[in-house]
């Protein structure tokens, strides 16, 4: 972890293949840092995904681009964990990693609807409410379902609704949807437009854009890929 985040306060996880970084999880993180008074939230890139996807920058691009991006916000850090670790990045060892390292410190797995309807096909999903509570954000496109239904169903049938919004085990872990502001922004999208050499800008922060064009990443004309 990033030798200035704040050792104190609720830590959010924020992971994701961030290939590259984005204004959509930049204002999505910002919005949850502010609405659960989180102390910090760290961009965790992940190594090799665990779903097959197509990755295309490394992940040394990867976790520079989001070091860029966050540069400047006291509440924002980046976590090479995953990266170090290597391998398939499975949320239910980072998050006892975490744990190890922070103990007795409030954990939360930070994650777009899109991929949290899809908790069920993860390594050990049942775990992963034994060491954090999820903040389900808000996506263009993602399943507007109940959070209470589907875990009820595809989790552990204990998961009852309680104080704040949340839907929690008892005396336990659980899960709340924020609503975040909707930015239809997407990292495919992204490498889409960089690979045809269009702009980049309000989709990224300035130097993300600036670095992805020096580093001729995602394939822009007259340039290597990653
Ligand atoms: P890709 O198109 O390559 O899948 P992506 O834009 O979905 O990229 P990811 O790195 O896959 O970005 O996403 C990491 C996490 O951020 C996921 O939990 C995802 O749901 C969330 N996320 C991504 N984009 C947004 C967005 N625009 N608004 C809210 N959450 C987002
Ligand atoms: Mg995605």
């Amino acid at each position: 972890m990033s030798a200035d985040t704040p050792d104190r306060g609720s830590l959010a996880i924020f992971g994701g293949t961030f290939d590259p970084i984005h204004l959509g999880h930049l204002r999505a993180a910002q919005e949850v840092a502010e609405e659960l008074e989180l102390a910090s939230v760290l961009f965790m890139p992940c190594a090799d995904p665990v779903f097959p996807k197509d990755v295309r920058a490394s992940a040394q691009h990867r976790l520079e681009m989001a070091r860029l991006a966050v540069q400047g916000n006291p509440h924002f850090a980046v976590s090479d964990l995953e990266v170090r670790r290597g391998g398939k990045s499975y949320a239910v060892d980072t998050l006892e990693e975490m744990a190890r390292r922070h103990p007795g410190r409030p954990l939360f797995w930070l994650i777009g609807a899109d991929a949290f309807f899809k908790l069920h096909s993860w390594y050990q999903p049942r775990r992963l409410f034994e060491l954090a509570d999820f903040v389900v954000m808000t996506r263009p496109g993602a399943p507007g379902s109940d959070l209470l239904s589907y875990l009820t169903y595809y989790l552990d049938p204990a998961f009852a609704p309680a104080e704040g919004g949340w839907v929690r085990l008892a005396n336990g872990h659980g899960a709340k949807r924020l609503t975040t502001t909707l930015l239809d922004i997407s990292s495919t999208d992204i490498r889409r437009r960089a690979a045809q050499g269009l702009s980049l800008t309000y989709l990224v922060p300035a130097a993300v854009e600036d670095y992805i064009c020096r580093m001729k990443l995602y394939g822009a004309p007259g340039g290597e890929d990653s």
